[in-house]
């Protein structure tokens, strides 16, 4: 079955609502009528109700860096799925490596942010991927094995076909670094496998895996001609207009 890519930009702790408003400005001249992938901008919360106002008419979709699992409470700092849908934000990525390394996300942590962004009525986009030191100690199927199973394995079918999962090795974010396609492939190609035997080859076929770490306009035509991957998430990439269009111009072909 032919899955739609999907092309997501991280935007981290980079830009203020006005900035937000001048990259989304000239990204969306660089993307319209690429009607055949998806494309999602992920810029920080301050800036989401310029950016939905900004993105409104055009081909470009905006969604959050993350989410809470309680909708309202003691949780000083963080934001909840109803707050985000109420300014029409549909989407939030979850367990980013830069979340768990820096602030003690957990296996269940995502798990519960997942559940809550679904419940809420978000698309998550849930990260996994190991660190160089697991790589380099062969642990990479058993981490992102783990990973799978502690943070999306007690979905129902139903949900787990609402999410996107991104396959970011911690070694390739931010680092120039990229996996080779068959690096990238053959984890994209794992994750497909537990999708099967935990929810069945149709559902397995149908969840969109994206590859994270280092995507460039230059490289991502051959990440994205793998088999099992379906788009990309891009960090610091996604923030120059030229390179974003060139890694959307990529999925495209
Ligand atoms: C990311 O932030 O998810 C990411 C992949 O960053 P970069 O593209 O800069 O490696």
């Amino acid at each position: 079955m032919a899955r739609r890519q999907f092309i997501a930009g991280n935007w981290k702790m980079n830009k203020t609502p006005n900035e937000t408003v001048e990259l989304i400005n000239a990204l969306k001249e660089k993307v319209a009528g690429i009607n055949e992938v998806d494309v999602l901008v992920c810029p920080p919360f301050t800036a989401l109700p310029k950016a939905m106002d900004a993105a409104a008419g055009t081909d470009i979709d905006v969604g959050a860096q993350n989410v809470h699992w309680e909708e309202s409470g003691a949780f000083t700092g963080e934001i909840s799925a109803p707050m985000l849908t109420e300014l029409g934000v549909n989407c939030a990525i979850v367990g980013h490596s830069e979340r768990r390394q820096y602030f003690a996300e957990t296996d269940e942590t995502v798990n519960n942010r997942t559940k809550a962004a679904l419940e809420g009525g978000l698309h998550p986009i849930v990260c996994v991927g190991e660190s160089l030191e697991q790589r380099e100690a062969d642990q990479t199927t058993s981490v992102v094995k783990r990973q799978f199973e502690n943070g999306l394995g007690n979905l129902s079918a139903d949900e787990i076909q609402q999410l996107t999962i991104a396959y970011e090795p911690v070694w390739a974010i931010g680092t120039g670094k990229t996996a080779t396609p068959d690096q990238a492939q053959e984890m994209h190609a794992c994750l497909r496998s537990l999708l099967e035997e935990n929810y069945g080859a149709g559902i397995a076929d149908k969840v969109r895996i994206l590859y994270g770490g280092s995507v460039k306009s230059k490289n991502a035509a051959e990440l994205l001609s793998q088999q099992d991957i379906d788009g990309a998430l891009v960090g610091g990439a996604s923030l120059k207009p030229e390179e974003f269009e060139g890694i959307v111009a990529a999925a495209r072909s």
